[in-house]
């Protein structure tokens, strides 16, 4: 059978080791949403994770970040524990979650003031961020006065400031019309191909088989019964990665 079939990095940079993740609301029996998720994330690559509405893909991402604590197993960075926060894992949410009160500037700034890094080099890596993801100009304008696409821009500006290794995206372009999704990946995909961001790994949820196919070096289902998750397919998709891009640039540019 002929190999048509990509080498993938199999050097882990993060590691899920048998994550379980229950939910005790109080009422009625805990809902166990991840049950001994087994998966790792191989410097390199970018992974789609793809399953069922409710099966577990926000939390199971939400642990990786560092964001919620799992209640048993581990997630490992570089073959260690990683951190509360990690900042070397950072996210983008479907809903952009910006600050509506902050402008574009200190909505990027925010998370490094929370790491209690100086004024000055707040400000230069922000206006970094802010340039590399084509928000130049905005840095004075709020969420409400942008557009969806421009809004989550800022998601990634703020992700990218921290200067994270893994970038973790939930359902990033979901919120997005097909032609400001497409482009925004486009530009995404730019960045990493032309080693302008220092992210080594993605891993990105999506409901959109097509994106992942495009996009992803590797697709991972997660299984659908109800309160248990497991991490079942990888599938591994042929190179190269945004095939369609030079089309898609060409057909935006007469609209
Ligand atoms: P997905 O992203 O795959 O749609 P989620 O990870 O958001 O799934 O949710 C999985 C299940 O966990 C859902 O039933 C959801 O209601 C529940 N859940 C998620 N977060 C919490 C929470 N903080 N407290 C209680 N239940 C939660
Ligand atoms: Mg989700």
């Amino acid at each position: 059978m002929n190999a048509i079939i990509a080498p993938v990095s199999v050097q882990p940079l993060v590691e899920v080791r048998g994550v379980r993740k229950v939910f005790d609301k109080g009422t009625g029996t805990p809902l166990v949403v991840l049950d001994n998720v087994d998966f790792s994330l191989g410097s390199g690559e970018i992974v789609g994770l793809l399953g069922r509405s409710g099966s577990g893909k926000s939390t199971l991402l939400r642990t990786i970040a560092g964001l919620i604590k799992p209640s048993a197993g581990e997630v490992r960075y570089r073959d260690q524990p990683a951190g509360s926060p990690p900042d070397d894992l950072a996210m983008v949410f479907q809903s952009f979650a910006l600050f509506p009160w902050l402008t574009v500037l200190e909505n990027v700034e925010v998370g490094l003031e929370a790491r209690g890094i100086a004024a000055s080099e707040r400000r230069q890596r922000a206006l970094a961020a802010i340039d590399l993801i084509g928000l130049d100009g905005y840095e004075s304008a709020y969420p409400k006065e942008m557009s969806g696409g421009m809004r989550q821009r800022v998601g990634l500006a703020r992700a990218l400031v921290m200067h994270p290794k893994v970038l973790l995206m939930d359902e990033p372009f979901s919120a997005l019309d097909v032609l400001t999704a497409e482009t925004l990946r486009t530009d995404l995909l730019d960045l990493w191909a032309e080693g302008r961001m220092p992210i080594e790994s993605i891993l990105m949820v999506t409901h959109n088989i097509e994106e992942a196919v495009l996009m992803c070096d590797r697709i991972v289902i997660f299984g659908a019964n109800p309160g248990r998750v497991i991490s079942e397919i990888h599938v591994t998709l042929p190179q190269p990665r945004n095939r369609l891009a030079p089309a898609f640039r060409a057909l935006v540019e007469d609209i």
